[in-house]
C-alpha cells in the first residue's frame, strides 16, 4: 500500500515540475520580469506568476504583488469551500452526506454546477459531475483497490444528471446515494476566477497553474503568446513539445496524473461514465485550449473519455469551441485543425506528429 501511494504522489508531482520550466521561458533574462508565488490547495500544487510591470509600463512593488497573491489564495480557498469533495466543510461534502438538499448554494457552487450541467449535456455524458458514488469506490487517490464488478454496477445506478435538481435557491438530491464530484472542473473554475480577478488589477500579464490547468492573461513585452510545455505521458521528467497560445486556458487530462497499480494493471482516475471503469480509449493525454477555464477543464476529461475519433467528431460539431493536442498510447501526437506549426513545436523524437489534412500550416 505504501509504495502505491508513493507512486501516485511522485507521478503527480512530476506534472508540476514539468509544466513549470517551460512557462514564461521566452521572457528576457536580463532582469526578473515576473514574481512567482507557490501554494498548495484544492489537493494540488499551485503556481502564480505575476508581471512586475503595470499595464502602463510602470514597476509594481513586491507589496502590491503579495497582496494580489493573497487575494488569489482567498479565491482558491473559496472555490475549495464550495466544490471540494475532500474538504469536510465544503458545500459538495455537505450535499454528499446524509441530507437531501443544499439550501442557498454559493454563487461559486451554482455557476460551477451550471457549467458542469451544460458540458455534461453537450458531451452526451462523457463529462459527468455526478460520478461521486463511482469515484468514491475507485478511491484512486487512496491507491485503490479496484472495486468488484458488482459494486461498479451498483454505483452506476446512482449516477446521472437527473439525480440532482438545481432550482430556485436549492440543490435537491433525487437519489439519497448520489454524489457530486467536481474534480474534473474545479481547478478550471478556480483558474478562471483568478484570471477574472487579475484582469481587474494593474498586473500587465499573469499565469496561474493549478494541477494541469493553466490560465494566462495579458501580453508580455516581446511576445503575444505563452509557451507551455506538454508533458510526455511516458516519461515523468520530459516534454513532448511546446504549445504557444495567446490569453486563455489550457487543461490537461492524462492517465499518468493519478493512478494506482494492482496485479500489474494500471487504474487511472478518469472514469468512463458508461462502463464505470477507467476510460480505455487509446489516449494517454489530452491538452485542451479554450477561452473558459471551466470548459477547458471539463472538456479535457470528456475528450479523454471520448477517445480520438469521438473527440475530433465533437470538435467538428462546434458545440463548444476549443483546440486540443491528443497524445495516443501508440505514440502519436494529433492536433485539432485550428492548430498549426506556430502553435506547437515537437521536441521529442519518440512521437509522430500528425496534422489533420485541414490543419492550417
Ligand atoms: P481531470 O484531471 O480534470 O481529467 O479530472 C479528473 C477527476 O474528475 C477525477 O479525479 C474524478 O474526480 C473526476 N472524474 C473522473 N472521471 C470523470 C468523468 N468522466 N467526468 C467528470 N469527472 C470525472
Ligand atoms: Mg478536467
Amino acid at each position: 500500500m505504501k509504495t502505491k501511494i508513493k507512486r501516485i504522489v511522485s507521478a503527480f508531482l512530476s506534472v508540476i515540475v514539468l509544466v513549470s520550466p517551460a512557462l514564461f521561458s521566452s521572457c528576457s533574462a536580463s532582469r526578473d520580469e515576473y514574481t512567482t508565488f507557490d501554494f498548495f490547495a484544492l489537493d494540488t500544487y499551485i503556481t502564480l506568476k505575476l508581471s512586475n510591470t503595470s499595464k502602463n509600463g510602470g514597476h509594481l512593488t513586491e507589496e502590491y504583488l503579495t497582496d494580489i497573491s493573497k487575494k488569489c489564495a482567498d479565491i482558491i480557498a473559496d472555490v475549495d469551500a464550495a466544490l471540494s469533495s475532500y474538504n469536510t466543510e465544503s458545500e459538495v461534502y455537505f450535499l454528499n452526506g446524509e441530507v437531501n438538499m443544499l439550501l442557498s448554494p454559493s454563487e461559486i457552487f451554482t455557476s460551477a454546477y451550471e457549467a458542469a450541467y451544460s458540458v455534461n449535456a453537450l458531451t452526451d455524458g462523457a463529462y459527468d459531475y455526478t460520478l461521486g458514488a463511482l469515484t468514491e469506490i475507485w478511491n484512486v487517490n487512496g491507491g485503490g483497490p479496484a472495486p468488484e464488478a458488482e459494486e461498479i454496477t451498483a454505483a452506476l445506478t446512482h449516477t446521472g444528471s437527473n439525480k440532482f435538481t438545481l432550482a430556485g435557491d436549492s440543490v435537491k438530491k433525487n437519489d439519497p446515494d448520489a454524489k457530486i464530484d467536481f474534480g474534473g472542473i474545479g481547478k478550471g473554475v478556480a483558474a478562471q476566477r483568478i484570471l477574472e480577478y487579475l484582469d481587474s488589477t494593474d498586473v500587465k500579464y499573469a499565469l496561474i497553474s493549478i494541477g494541469g490547468n493553466i490560465g494566462v492573461i495579458g501580453e508580455k513585452k516581446d511576445a503575444k503568446t505563452y509557451k507551455i510545455g506538454i508533458r510526455d505521458p511516458q516519461k515523468s521528467d520530459a516534454v513532448i513539445g511546446y504549445m504557444y497560445i495567446p490569453s486563455g486556458f489550457i487543461s490537461v487530462s492524462g492517465d499518468y496524473e493519478r493512478f494506482f497499480e494492482e496485479d500489474g494493471k494500471k487504474y487511472h482516475h478518469i472514469i468512463d461514465p458508461k462502463t464505470g471503469y477507467p476510460a480505455d480509449t487509446g489516449l494517454s493525454s489530452v491538452a485542451v485550449y479554450a477561452q473558459s477555464g471551466a470548459s477547458a477543464d471539463a472538456l479535457s476529461t470528456a475528450l479523454f473519455v471520448m477517445g480520438l475519433d469521438g473527440a475530433l467528431y465533437f470538435y467538428e460539431s462546434r458545440l463548444i469551441p476549443f483546440e486540443a493536442i491528443f497524445v495516443t498510447s501508440d505514440g502519436q501526437v494529433v492536433l485539432t485543425p485550428g492548430l498549426g506549426e506556430e502553435n506547437f513545436t515537437m521536441t521529442s523524437s519518440d512521437y509522430k506528429l500528425v496534422y489533420k489534412a485541414e490543419n492550417k500550416k
